[in-house]
């Protein structure tokens, strides 16, 4: 895949960059290898300092990294600087948390003492997407920095610009050479880079085929990896939820990040007393969006983040329609140039079509009506994917027994699954495993050393 930044409003091609070199790359390597040794040796009151610094440079650079997103994989400007602001969120959250998270735990053995101790573990590879280019890497890099570890990042081949405003932006924050490193290579070449004996361990976002080689990469070499995978998350809307409200959250949850969530409200499932109203009203306000130009503070939905995305959303739905599907609304592209979608609602999609299965990454909600609570659980569950989920109902307590019942990573009660720097975020099934965000995300790349003291006795 070319290296290149194509403005998905208009599908021009804005700038190519030249791959790496090999050499480049393993001098990249030895650079991370060499910072790890010392940075590793510094105190967690150092790291945050370096952390709360690339948190104002993110706010007081706002404005044009906002750009450089729509730019590149085409959000909303607005929801671009609120990406922006939230990474900044979590940077300063680690700075703030981070040593409390990583403080000794004091055991109690039956005679000495013992502790568990948190060791940094070296330098990692992050394997990065396009759909939040700043956030993604902050929820790796924050907390992994924070513990003492080096990183490289291999960011999508389409938010080139973006990666490299990360690494300048550190670098600007006063972080030393090699601490962190924008790698520009494509996805093929990730896997090679697992294996390098200097590299131990790897996190990825992204799909599911791309999680499946690197793990693969990673098992082969026996290092950890930590995948965030896709997903399919159900929306249940239950039948004493507030239906106006709910109808809010079900176009939001769905068409935020322009649809391109994997966390966003894919599956809407409604109980069948209040079926037809829910899809009455959410026709209706997806109907009404207005589709444009992502910088215009009027648009409410922008292109997909290519053409290649854009093309194969309209070739899913056309296939889900061959197998049976109904479209009740879009189904096509937008007559405009660049990577646009309208709004689209399917129902009549059923376990037998191949559609069923898959994930819809764009405007596309798939609408279900089951006959009540239990039928909803069911339909839910029935996925391969265990990302998020959402229950709407008026009664809390009913809604925690449904979230019991989801077997997903996440559960949201009367909101779409959302993400924060203090909430864990991950998943199960083939939406991969592994946590990132909250005190959960700063443990995944720790050695978490055990200390034992005992008195100098004689062994028999
Ligand atoms: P993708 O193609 O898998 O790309 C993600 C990253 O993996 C890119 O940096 C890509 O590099 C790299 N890559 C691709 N193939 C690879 C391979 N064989 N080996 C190693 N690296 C490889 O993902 P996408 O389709 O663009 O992104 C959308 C997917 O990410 C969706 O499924 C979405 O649900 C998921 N996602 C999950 C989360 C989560 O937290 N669970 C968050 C966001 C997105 P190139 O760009 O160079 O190909």
């Amino acid at each position: 895949m070319a290296i290149q930044t194509i403005n998905p409003t208009t599908n021009q091609v804005v700038q190519s960059f030249e791959e790496m070199t090999e050499p480049a790359i393993d001098a990249a390597v030895a650079q991370a290898a060499t910072a790890f040794e010392a940075w590793k040796t510094t105190t967690y009151p150092h790291r945050a300092k370096l952390l709360r610094r690339v948190a104002a440079q993110l706010r007081a650079q706002k404005p044009a990294l906002a750009r450089l997103v729509t730019l590149e994989m085409g959000k909303l400007l607005a929801q671009a600087e609120g990406e922006i602001e939230l990474s900044a969120n979590i940077v300063d959250y680690y700075a703030e948390h981070g040593a409390a998270f990583l403080a000794d735990q004091p055991l109690h053995p039956d005679h000495g003492t013992a502790l568990v101790r948190h060791s940094p573990v070296g330098v990692l590879l992050g394997v990065e997407p396009w759909n939040f280019p700043f956030y993604q890497v902050a929820r790796f890099a924050a907390p992994n920095l924070m513990i003492g570890n080096a990183v490289l990042v291999k960011h999508a081949s389409s938010v080139p610009q973006c990666g490299i405003a990360i690494e300048r932006l550190l670098r600007e924050a006063g972080a030393p050479a090699g601490l962190y490193t924008n790698l520009l290579i494509s996805g093929r070449r990730a896997d090679a880079l697992v294996t390098d004996l200097r590299i131990k361990g790897v996190s990825l976002t992204g799909s599911e085929a791309a999680g499946a080689s690197v793990a693969a990469a990673a098992g082969q070499s026996l290092k950890k990896s930590v995948l965030e995978l896709g997903g399919s998350d159900a929306f249940i809307v239950l039948e004493d939820a507030d239906i106006d409200r709910t109808v809010d959250w079900a176009v939001v949850g769905r068409i935020n990040n322009n649809g391109e969530c994997c966390v966003a409200a894919k599956r809407l499932i409604a109980v069948e007393a209040v079926a037809d109203e829910f899809l009455r009203k959410f026709t209706a306000k997806m109907a009404a969006l207005r589709v444009g130009d992502p910088l215009d503070p009027a648009a409410e939905l922008g292109p997909l983040s290519s053409e290649a995305a854009a093309a194969g959303l309209v070739e899913q739905v056309q296939r889900a329609v061959h197998n049976g599907a109904t479209v009740v609304l879009g189904g096509q592209r937008v007559a405009r140039p660049g990577a646009f979608m309208a709004p689209t609602i399917l129902t009549d999609l059923t376990p037998a079509n191949p559609v069923f299965c898959e994930e819809l990454f764009g405007p596309v909600a798939a609408f279900f009506r089951v006959p009540d609570e239990a039928a909803a659980i069911a339909l839910a569950n029935d996925s391969p994917f265990g990302l998020g989920g959402s229950v709407f109902t008026r009664d809390v307590a009913r809604g925690q027994r449904v979230a019991d019942q989801l077997d997903t990573g996440m559960v949201f009660v009367n909101h779409p699954t959302w993400t924060q720097a203090d909430l864990p975020f991950g998943g199960t099934k083939r939406s991969g495993y592994g946590r990132e965000l909250a005190g959960l995300g700063i443990e995944e790349f720790v050695n978490k050393k055990l200390i034992r003291v005992s008195a100098l006795i004689d062994p028999f």
